[in-house]
């Protein structure tokens, strides 16, 4: 399962390029946007990203796609 989700994870990037922790703009569950600054984005370690409504209720704090723990995203530093 954890296989699978690298997976996808690397099928996002160019090829030779690791993954990085890319800043997802909206939630994968629900579609709902939300600013690169939202405290709401909840991230697992697959960086799968949902917002704070869905994990909080149907998602119950556990990533659909790999089954982790969802923890709130990081604040990106401004520039
Ligand atoms: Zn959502
Ligand atoms: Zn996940």
């Amino acid at each position: 399962m954890a296989q699978n989700a690298w997976d996808r994870v690397t099928a996002r990037g160019q090829i030779g390029e690791k993954p990085v922790l890319e800043m997802r703009e909206s939630c994968e569950r629900c579609k709902t946007p939300f600013p690169m600054d939202s405290i709401d984005a909840m991230i697992c370690r697959y960086e799968c990203t949902f917002c704070e409504p869905c994990v909080s209720g149907p998602l119950n704090g556990h990533c659909p796609n790999c089954g982790g723990n969802l923890q709130p995203r990081p604040k990106r530093v401004q520039k």
